[in-house]
């Protein structure tokens, strides 16, 4: 059994664990949680009251949570000398596989990394999965919210996010400088005429092919367990042609390789269409309809149509063409502005819920910060966190007690009892603390 530095070892429940390549799901999962800093602690208080509510009302006692708490942030820091990401927590995630977090403070100043950034990269979990989906009469700055249901699977580990990066003035940023001018960029015929500005800072882009194929796979197995129409490579590869422009080529050729019998790419319709009457999609009706703006119809043999835009147009396709757009695959910046973006689209990020995932371990989280202000004051809205633990009981495959969870938040929304976010936007609302709107989902469930 695995030894913790001051944990003790849960001594109710059952460890999930991994077999022939899946997830075996014991009726009382230990499930490990982290508070959170700021408003962490009301929001998961209401979050947990929702979870349990669901799964009694669905399973009837059959199933239940095992939580267990674990340490991280301010709390985190006072249980073990000061340190905010104890290795004990790292360890119990990776233990227990499934785990839920509220948000921690980045303390500001030197010397610190966001910790959701490293419990990301210690971790490996490749994967940040952000659904986005409107629940009616949320107010929105958009005519038809209801028109974006995407879920976007951004990278989690490379990047500009991998933290390589040098400070302008430090003798190592200038020696780089000075390799990359005299050494390196002549040698290579696109850098050969560039020259880096002596008074530079500097910050290294990897973009791996493992890293992509890894983003990839897990979001083309989730459009095929979940029959979606499409999926879109995000890229800015018209200017960093080997990043970004490498995970879009990357892409397209792993997707082929591994899913040829699920998948047909845009150009393949395109050229299909062509062949066969020599019109083309553009102009054809029906099953075509998705490339003119219509409700996305998908192959008409069925298939997951494969396609990529450029990072700056999608932001217009999302308002535009929201339809269009079922899973967005994306390297980690793009993927860090489109998930807020379409957040916003249908609501703002009190509703928008997320998860790092690698092969198997899932850590589900609010995707907003720690809005120090309200701290205590049990005000916001737990909405990013109960639907976070909602992708939670989805991932377990307690599916019954996840579609409680959307019932009650869209009948509780429908009745205009909201928390202070969405009352200041909507007539008529009745403004409830953060746990009286728990406790009106769970009555609504
Ligand atoms: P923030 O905590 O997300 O708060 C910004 C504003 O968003 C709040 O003032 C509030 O707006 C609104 N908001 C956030 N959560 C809400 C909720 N549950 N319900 C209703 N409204 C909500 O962003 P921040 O102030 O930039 O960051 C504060 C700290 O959080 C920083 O230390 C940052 O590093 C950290 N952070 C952590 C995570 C994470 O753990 N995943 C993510 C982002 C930031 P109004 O003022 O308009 O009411």
């Amino acid at each position: 059994m695995i030894k913790f530095e001051k944990l003790d070892y849960p001594t109710k429940g059952t460890k999930i664990e991994v077999k022939d390549g899946k997830l075996a799901i014991p009726n009382d999962p230990i499930i490990p949680f982290i508070e959170g800093d700021g408003i962490g602690p009301d929001i998961w208080r209401a979050a947990k009251m929702v979870l349990d509510a669901a799964v009694q009302k669905a399973y009837g006692g059959e199933k239940h949570f095992e939580w267990y708490e674990i340490f991280a942030g301010d709390k985190g820091a006072a249980k073990y000398d000061g340190r905010y990401m104890p290795q004990d927590t790292f360890d119990a995630i990776e233990h227990f596989i499934v785990a839920i977090k509220g948000p921690l403070t980045t303390p500001v100043g030197g010397g610190f990394r966001s910790l959701n950034v490293t419990l990301r990269q210690t971790l490996d979990l490749y994967a940040c999965v952000r659904p986005v989906r409107y629940f009616e009469g949320v107010p929105s700055p958009v005519k038809h919210p209801e028109k974006l249901n995407v879920i976007i699977f951004r990278e989690n580990t490379e990047d500009v996010y991998a933290g390589i990066e040098f400070r302008q003035g430090t003798e190592v940023c200038e020696a780089l400088i000075k390799h990359l001018n005299e050494n390196v960029m002549p040698a290579v015929p696109e850098t050969a005429n560039k020259h880096i500005r002596e008074d530079s800072g500097i910050g290294i882009k990897p973009i791996s092919i493992t890293a992509s194929n890894n983003i990839q796979r897990k979001a083309l197995n989730w459009a095929i367990a979940h029959q979606l129409p499409s999926v879109t490579f995000m890229h800015k590869g018209n200017i960093m042609k080997y990043t970004e422009g490498a995970f879009k080529d990357w892409g397209y050729e792993f997707v082929v390789r591994e899913f040829r019998d699920y998948v047909i790419t845009e150009d393949e319709l395109w050229d299909q269409a062509k062949a066969e009457d020599g019109v083309t999609p553009i102009h054809k009706e029906g099953a075509f309809a998705h490339l003119r703006g219509g409700k996305p119809a998908g192959d008409p043999n069925g298939r997951i149509i494969v396609k990529d835009r450029i990072a700056d147009s999608i932001f217009q396709q999302v308002l535009l063409r929201p339809d269009e757009y079922s899973v967005i695959i994306t390297p980690n910046l793009n993927g860090d502005y489109i998930s807020d973006a379409c957040a916003a689209q249908v609501g703002g990020l009190g509703m928008a819920p997320g998860a790092n995932m690698g092969d198997f371990v899932g850590l589900f989280e609010a995707t907003h910060g720690t809005a120090p202000k309200y701290t205590g004051q049990d005000k916001v809205n737990p909405g990013s966190l109960i639907l976070s633990g909602q992708m939670m009981l989805e991932y377990l495959g307690w599916g019954e007690a996840a579609a409680l969870i959307t019932k009650g938040i869209q009948e509780t929304i429908s009745q205009k009892r909201v928390t202070y976010d969405l009352h200041r936007q909507m007539e008529g609302a009745v403004k409830l603390k953060c746990s009286e709107y728990a406790a009106a989902i769970v009555e609504n469930m």
